[in-house]
C-alpha cells in the first residue's frame, strides 16, 4: 500500500538529556575520564573542585546507570505528524530487550500493526484527514501501551512496538496485546468530517520464536507474519512461526518465477463464457489470465497477480492478455462459431495510461476487428475517480470508438449513478456476493431486484458473476437478469476447449428449451 511520499516527513532531532548523560557515563569511558577531570578540577578549584569532582561523579554514575536504557525516552528524530520515533529506534530496543531477555531470563516481542486500506482513505478524504487519523492512531496506541513499551512510526500506514522484557510474554499473552491494540484503533474515530472507522491488520514475533535472537531478525518475523495477517485481513492477527517462513521462502520463489513466466508465455488468457438468459446462447467469453506453471499446474491470478503488481509488470500483462483475447475472436469468426464479444479486464493503472485508448485501437486494427468485439471490464473503484482524470478519459474514448464497458464487481464499491453516466458504462457486472444462494435468500433476492430495477431505470444491461447452480440461474432469469456468468454454465477454459464447448452448448439449446424468463 502506498502511503504517500514523505513517509518519513520532515524530521527533528530531540535528544534527552538524560540519554546524553547515560551515553557519556553509563560506559568505561566514565572511569577512563574520571583522573582527567579530577586533576582538572584541582587545578581550577583546588581541593574543593577534587573533592565535588570525586565524590559527584560516582554518584551520578550510580544514579545513570540505574536508568534503564529501555526506559529513558525519545533517542533520534521523530516523524512530525504522529510525534513518534522513526522505524530504527525499534531494532535498538529490541536489541536491548533482547539481551536483557537474556540475561534475567526474560521474553520481549515485537508488533507491527497496519491501517488497513489507508491509502484508499487518503485518496478519498486527503492526506489532512490522514495526517489527523495518524495523529490519534498514535495517541491511542500510546495510551494502551505499558510505560517502557516503546512505539514507533513505520512509514505506510505501520506502527512499530518494541516490548520491554518481562517474565510473561508467550503466545497467550501476545495475542491479547495484540487485540487490545486493534479493539483500541477500531474505535470509532471522530473528525472534524466525520466519523472514521480503521480496520488494523497485526503481525507480532515473540523473542522465543524469532527466525534469528537478534532486533533486525524480530522485526523481520513480525513483517511476515503483518503479511499473512493483512492476506486473511480485515483484522487479522498473526504471531511469527517457522512455517510461516517456509511459505514465505516458497512464496518468494514464485515472485521470481511470475516474472519470468510473463516472458516465457507461461501466462496465458483462459476463457469463461457469458450467456444470455432470454435465448442461452454466448454473448461473450471474459479472458482470465492464468499461469500454467511446468511444476505447480494452474496458479489462478490471485497469486501470481500482486506480484505482477508489486514488480509494475501488469500493463505487460494487459497487453499479453489483450493479444490472447483478440487473437481469440478472430479464431472464432474462422470457425463459424458466434461469439459476439471478448471482455478484458483493465486494472485503475492501466486505465491511467494516456496511449491505452490509441493501443486498444491499433490491436483491434492489427486483427482488423470492430471495437464492439472488444468489452472493456473495469472496476468500480476506477469510476468512483474524478472525470476528468486520464481513467475516465481513456474509458470515454473507448466508449466512443464503440467498445463496451461492464463495470465489474458491481454492488462492491461506492460508484455513483452519475459516474455510471459519465463514464459511458453499457452493462453492470453484479458481484457474486449478491447471486450465492438468490434463489433460496429472500435478502438476497431483495438486493438483486433492487439493483436490476435500478439498472432497468437507467438502461443499463445486467450480467450475474458467480452463478454456480441451476437454481440460482433460473431465479436471476426470473428476476429479469439479461446475462450470466459463472462455474454453473463453465469454468474458465483454455482457448483449445473453447470451440468443442460452444458447439456442444448449441447443440444443447437447439434439443431442450431454455431456461427463459417467465411472463408477467
Ligand atoms: P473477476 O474479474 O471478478 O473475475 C471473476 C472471477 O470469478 C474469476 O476468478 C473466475 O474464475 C471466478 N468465477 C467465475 N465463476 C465463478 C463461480 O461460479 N464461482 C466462483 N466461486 N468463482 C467464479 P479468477 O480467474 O481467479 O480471477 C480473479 C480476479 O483476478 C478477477 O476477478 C480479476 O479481478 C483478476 N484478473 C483475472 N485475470 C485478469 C487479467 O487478465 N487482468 C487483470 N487486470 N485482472 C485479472
Ligand atoms: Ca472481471
Ligand atoms: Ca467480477
Amino acid at each position: 500500500m502506498g502511503l504517500r511520499n514523505g513517509d518519513f516527513r520532515d524530521k527533528t532531532l530531540v535528544t534527552s538529556g538524560r540519554t546524553v548523560l547515560h551515553r557519556l557515563l553509563g560506559g568505561p569511558q566514565a572511569l577512563a575520564l574520571l583522573p582527567a577531570l579530577a586533576l582538572g578540577a584541582y587545578w581550577t578549584a583546588g581541593e574543593t573542585g577534587l573533592v565535588v569532582v570525586a565524590l559527584g561523579i560516582p554518584l551520578l554514575v550510580l544514579l545513570v546507570g540505574d536508568i534503564d536504557p529501555p526506559l529513558a525516552g525519545i533517542t533520534g528524530p521523530i516523524d512530525m505528524v504522529t510525534g513518534l520515533p522513526l522505524a530504527d529506534t525499534i531494532e535498538e530496543r529490541l536489541e536491548i530487550a533482547l539481551t536483557q531477555a537474556q540475561t534475567r531470563g526474560l521474553k520481549t516481542g515485537c508488533l507491527l500493526l497496519r491501517i488497513e486500506d489507508f491509502a484508499t482513505f487518503i485518496d478519498r478524504q486527503g492526506a489532512t484527514a490522514g495526517d489527523q487519523v495518524l495523529e490519534k492512531c498514535a495517541a491511542l496506541l500510546r495510551g494502551a501501551l505499558r510505560d517502557g513499551d516503546h512505539l514507533a512510526w513505520m512509514g505506510q500506514g505501520t506502527f512499530g512496538v518494541a516490548f520491554k522484557a518481562v517474565p510473561n510474554l508467550d503466545l497467550e499473552v501476545a495475542i491479547q496485546l495484540s487485540s487490545r491494540l486493534q479493539t483500541t484503533l477500531e474505535e470509532p474515530i471522530a473528525l472534524a468530517g466525520g466519523t472514521v472507522y480503521l480496520s488494523a491488520g497485526i503481525g507480532f514475533c515473540l523473542s522465543t520464536r524469532s527466525p534469528e535472537k537478534t532486533g533486525r531478525g524480530m522485526i523481520k518475523g513480525a513483517q511476515i507474519a503483518l503479511d499473512e495477517a493483512l492476506r486473511a485481513g480485515p483484522s487479522a492477527i498473526r504471531v511469527y512461526s517457522q512455517e510461516m517462513g517456509h511459505v514465505r521462502e516458497s512464496r518468494e520463489t514464485l515472485r521470481d518465477d511470475a516474472l519470468m513466466a510473463l516472458e516465457n508465455g507461461e501466462i496465458a488468457p483462459w476463457f469463461q463464457p457469458q450467456i444470455s438468459t432470454d435465448t442461452g446462447r454466448v454473448t461473450g467469453f471474459e479472458a482470465l489470465a492464468r499461469w500454467i506453471h511446468p511444476q505447480r499446474g494452474i496458479v489462478p491470478p490471485g497469486e501470481f497477480l500482486p506480484f505482477l503488481e508489486r514488480a509494475d509488470q501488469m500493463e505487460r500483462l494487459g497487453e499479453i492478455i489483450l493479444y490472447g483475447a483478440l487473437k481469440a475472436v478472430t479464431a472464432w469468426d474462422s470457425a463459424e462459431v458466434t461469439v459476439p464479444c471478448v471482455a478484458v479486464n483493465f486494472t485503475g493503472k492501466e486505465l491511467r495510461n494516456p496511449k491505452l485508448a490509441d493501443k486498444i485501437g491499433w490491436d483491434l486494427d492489427r486483427f482488423d476487428l470492430t471495437a464492439d468485439r472488444l468489452t472493456i471490464e473495469v472496476l468500480e473503484t476506477v469510476v468512483i475517480g474524478s472525470p476528468e482524470d486520464t481513467a475516465a478519459r481513456n474509458i470515454t474514448a473507448l466508449a466512443a470508438m464503440g467498445c463496451r464497458i461492464d463495470l465489474d464487481d458491481f454492488g462492491t464499491g461506492y460508484a455513483s449513478i452519475s459516474a455510471i453516466r459519465r463514464f459511458a458504462i453499457e452493462r453492470i457486472k453484479i458481484d457474486r456476493s449478491f447471486i450465492t444462494h438468490v434463489d433460496q435468500d429472500p435478502e438476497q433476492q431483495r438486493m438483486v431486484s433492487a439493483i436490476l430495477s435500478m439498472a432497468d431505470r437507467l438502461g443499463l444491461e445486467t450480467l450475474a458473476e458467480g452463478v454456480e447452480t441451476a437454481g440460482e440461474h433460473a431465479m436471476l432469469a426470473q428476476l429479469g437478469c439479461r446475462h450470466v456468468q459463472g462455474f454453473g454454465i463453465a469454468r474458465p477454459m483454455p482457448f483449445d476447449q473453447t470451440i468443442d464447448w460452444i458447439t456442444r452448448h448449441e447443440a444443447k439449446l437447439a434439443q431442450a428449451p431454455s431456461i427463459g424468463r417467465k411472463s408477467g
